[in-house]
């Protein structure tokens, strides 16, 4: 078992190895906002069982977390309404890119799994229905497992992503089409834009993931979720968290993982805490570069994959 100084010591190390990779990748450019980031950026974080936070680089710099929300949106219209959300949303990898049309067109508006993005209009829409706020219900829970009352919506990039939002709006209205949305088109779109511009730093969403890592409970000892559905985010995770790069990233990294566009990566290490990272930059599949290179190395290193 490695000790504090050495936790610590070890993402300095890698902060220091892994950042220069983001010389490799490029940011998003097809949302405005995210092409403006500053693509040096390098941050990580590790939030572990007992209540320690580690931290390298800028892992206190609030960035867009955009996909890796879906891990948590996830979570709470599971924690909400159990197995029937699978009749919407499948749960196999895609083997496409997360916005694709074709494949949500081949499929008769049934997304392949809830991550990518056709998937997440799912989660939302469900989520809408089951709360009537999808993006408040998210962001409260987020404010209190980071223990961050701060977090909120970056209005620019909100509104970057719903002027370019046009892919996403061809997907939520083919689903619509096909009976696949209950709530109109441009409510469910509202609170996807709106969720994917949430900002938190790397070690508030290191903190906000913990009931990954601990079979469904949350900060306050609650249970969010059963040890049984806890464990099937982590195997979606696992297999479609990482759009379609999941099988590279499972053979470098070997851990459940939700990345985003805005070059954040969340990893969950079971029962041990969780691990974030963040550099912008992105590699053609749309992976923080820099980050799955720390990620590879953090695990090589501590031998704390699940394999
Ligand atoms: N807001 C982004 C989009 O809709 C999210 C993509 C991502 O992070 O995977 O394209």
């Amino acid at each position: 078992m490695l000790g504090v100084m050495d936790l610590q010591a070890l993402l300095d190390d890698l902060a220091a190895e892994a950042a220069p990779f983001a010389a490799h990748g490029k940011v998003a450019d097809y949302i405005p906002a995210l092409a403006a980031v500053d693509p040096a950026h390098f941050g990580i974080a590790l939030a572990t069982m007992d209540g320690q936070l580690y931290g390298s680089g800028d892992w206190q710099t609030p960035f867009s977390i955009q996909s890796v929300s879906k891990a948590f949106s996830l979570a709470l219209v599971l924690a909400r309404d159990g197995e029937s959300l699978w009749r919407r949303v499948g749960r196999e990898p895609s083997g496409s890119a997360f916005n694709s049309l074709v494949q949500l067109e081949y499929e008769k508006g049934i997304p392949r799994n809830p991550f990518i993005n056709a998937g997440a209009l799912i989660l939302i829409d469900r989520l809408l229905s089951l709360s009537g706020d999808s993006l408040g219900t998210l962001r409260t829970f987020l404010r209190a497992e980071s223990g961050n009352a701060n977090v909120d919506v970056d209005p620019e990039v909100a509104a970057s992503e719903a002027s370019h939002g046009h892919r996403n709006a061809a997907l939520a209205h083919f689903m619509a089409s096909c009976g696949n949305l209950g709530n109109p088109v441009e409510t469910v779109l509202d609170h996807y834009f709106r969720q994917c511009s949430l900002t938190l730093s790397c070690g508030d969403l290191a903190k906000a993931g913990l009931f990954l890592a601990n079979h469904g409970l949350r900060a306050d000892g609650s249970r969010l979720l059963t040890r049984s559905e806890a464990k099937r985010i982590n195997s979606v995770m696992l297999t479609c968290g990482t759009y379609d790069a999941a099988g590279d990233f499972a053979y470098r990294v070997g851990l459940p993982g939700k990345s985003g566009v805005g070059g954040g990566i969340l990893a969950v290490l079971p029962e041990r805490g969780i691990l974030c990272v963040w550099s912008p930059a992105l590699d053609p599949k749309g992976n923080s570069v820099a980050g799955v290179e720390a990620l590879d190395r953090f695990t090589t290193r501590t031998g704390w994959s699940i394999f």
